[in-house]
């Protein structure tokens, strides 16, 4: 990825333009206000402004975010590192120019977390508290503080009434037959190939069965945990190799229906496959830097290390391959994904090192897809598996591009295969970045970017789900000990 640093540079180069432009207009307009401060007093954030602006939160979801957007308002010229410690809840803490006129400052939740905004100081600040009860913090909301805004469903929840599996050869198809139309979405999980269809509307209906029963190659495990109150129940998918998952709603009718399908290009064999490797960067383009006593580590050089390593391994599985970049070249962004379609290759591989604003505050390994596209998710999760088994840092999971950014990465947009990111890790941490570095290191992470790419295509293994092997679908609470339960993990 481009760093933040980076980032904001341009940014702040283009607003620092806009103002010289305005200077030189005929009417005079008052200097836009600047965002000044962000500080965090126990759960509650500051934001202050150099003047007055008007602030507007909502939320987003996928992964859970607030969102503050400033107007009108402009990015200090000097870069802004907020003061005081940010909360166990906060994962991130961002900022930016989101168009002009408007600074959008991001707050990346851990958890489902009550919010409530209040304004101050003749609307040049802002407070956002945080949590159920900011009066144990010690910091109270003011009286003209508006009501908390839950992060919560709407009620009542939709009842779900029935569940019916239909199969053939190379896909599953779930029917989950509803009271009324809700959303539903799916989240891949870290443990290997899970997914969990997140029902945040739905609750079981009375006439449900207790059992059910599917007989799919493709499908492990299913595991139902309904809830009672509707906020969080959700269907546990496990399936025995890299498999593409999508949701399809009826137009007429409140059904679901969840297909699991064999994913594009996941037949045959890697040798037949062609495959287009993007070393991230290159030339001009250095992309993220870490810095060390007396030297710098340009994100352009690891990628293409790596990158070099995957080709040759590729090569001696006798796949084809084209690289996007061979050396220190410049390359065009939307050149990468353009070279791909023109090819007609099979996959599209971009290899990127992450970086975060403040140097070791961030580690481990990603890999994005685009959008909720089924086939890059499943690809990016067989990467991501076979990765996160030899990094030895934290797995931070297969995860969407949208994310980052709401049109999602270029690269990936554009690419008409399954395509994914991967961020290998974070060249502005040391521990990363002394990884990054090692050719030893750089070795294992393309022999596992090889093998999540034929576990995808090939299966995971010889041994395929036998065949008539029934899985039952039940409650989770009907589970034996003897069984590993698989985690689901709390509502976002
Ligand atoms: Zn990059």
């Amino acid at each position: 990825m481009v760093s933040w640093r980076w980032m904001m540079g341009v940014m702040v180069a283009i607003s620092v333009m806009a103002g010289q432009l305005f200077a030189q207009s005929a009417e005079p307009t008052a200097p836009t206000p600047f965002l000044q401060a962000l500080r965090w007093e126990e759960s509650v954030l500051h934001i202050v402004t150099s003047g007055k602006v008007t602030f507007h939160t909502f939320t987003l979801r996928e992964p859970l975010r607030v969102v503050i957007d400033i107007s009108p308002c402009a990015l200090p010229t000097e870069s802004l590192q907020p003061e005081g410690d940010t909360p166990t809840s906060v994962e991130r803490l961002r900022w930016a120019q989101f168009k002009e006129g408007v600074v959008r400052v991001v707050l990346d939740l851990r958890e489902n977390t009550q919010y409530a905004l209040s304004t101050a100081a003749g609307g040049s600040e802002a407070m956002l508290a945080l949590g159920g009860a900011p009066a144990e913090t010690g910091t109270k909301p003011r009286p003209s503080a508006p009501a908390a805004k839950p992060v919560k469903p709407p009620s009542p929840p939709a009842e779900l009434v029935q569940m019916e599996w239909q199969h053939d050869k190379d896909s599953a198809r779930l029917r989950l037959k509803l009271s009324r139309k809700v959303p539903v979405r799916l989240r891949p999980l870290k443990e290997g190939y899970s997914t969990l269809l997140e029902m945040p509307q739905v609750k079981p209906g009375t006439d449900l069965p207790a059992d059910w029963k599917v007989n799919h190659p493709l499908i492990e495990e299913v595991q139902f945990s309904p809830d009672e109150k509707g906020v969080r129940s959700a269907l546990l998918i496990r399936t025995s190799r890299a498999a593409a998952l999508s949701v399809e709603y009826d137009e007429q009718q409140p059904v679901i229906t969840l297909a699991v399908n064999r994913p594009r290009n996941a037949h045959g064999k890697l040798s037949e496959k062609h495959i287009v490797i993007d070393p991230g960067h290159g030339g001009k383009s250095l992309g993220a830097v870490g810095r060390e006593r007396d030297s710098v580590v340009y994100e352009k050089d690891i990628t293409l290390a790596i990158a070099q390593r995957v080709q040759a391994l590729l090569l001696k599985e006798k796949a084809t391959v084209t690289m996007t970049r061979e050396d220190d070249s410049t390359v065009d962004l939307y050149d990468r994904p353009k070279l791909a379609n023109e090819k007609g290759a099979d996959f599209f591989i971009s290899i990127h090192c992450d970086s975060t604003p403040q140097p070791n505050s961030a580690s481990g390994t990603t890999t994005y897809y685009h959008a909720s596209d089924p086939d890059g998710r499943a690809l990016a999760q067989a990467i991501q598996k076979h990765l996160a088994a030899v990094t030895g840092l934290p797995n931070r999971g297969a995860q969407t591009d949208t994310a980052i950014y709401q049109s999602g990465f270029a690269v990936l947009r554009r690419s008409e295969m399954p395509a994914v990111l991967i961020e290998v890790a974070y060249i502005n941490n040391d521990k990363d970045r002394a990884k990054l570095k090692d050719p030893k290191f750089q070795q294992k992470v393309a022999e596992a970017i090889v093998a999540g790419l034929k576990a995808y295509i090939e299966g995971e293994r010889e041994e395929q789900v036998a065949e008539g092997t029934e899985v039952h679908i039940r409650p989770a609470s009907d589970r034996k000990e003897t069984e590993l339960p698989v985690q689901i993990p709390e509502q976002l």
